[in-house]
């Protein structure tokens, strides 16, 4: 690309490749090359469509199944909780009955 201004020859900045700068006439000329913005529309494409919804997807699924988890888990628990005082407080009142019997036999 040239330069408008002196038909020189332009550089492509180092800093900001959206700029191209002219040595001769100290100028710097903002560009958009076609070539950019497909570039640029490409990686959107790719960001928006396939990586994201698959990350999403996967991480939903995860999810999904740890709250799976987490409540036949909790399941366990509440079994596990209401068996053992129901078994204590039968073997209790087993024990009670058979004190009262033994002090009635007495
Ligand atoms: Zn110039």
């Amino acid at each position: 690309m040239k330069c408008p201004n002196c038909k020189g020859e332009l550089v492509r900045s180092k800093k900001d490749p959206d700029y191209l700068l002219c040595y001769n006439c100290k100028k710097k000329f903002k560009v958009k090359s076609k070539e950019n913005k497909e570039e640029t529309q490409e990686k959107e494409t790719a960001t928006y469509s396939n990586i994201p919804k698959e990350a999403v997807r996967k991480k939903s699924e995860k999810k999904v199944k740890e709250d799976y988890r987490k409540m036949e888990e909790a399941d366990d628990d509440e079994n596990g909780g209401s068996i053992v005082p129901i078994i204590v407080l039968g073997v209790l009142i087993v024990i009670v009955a058979a004190l009262i019997v033994y002090m009635l036999i007495k």
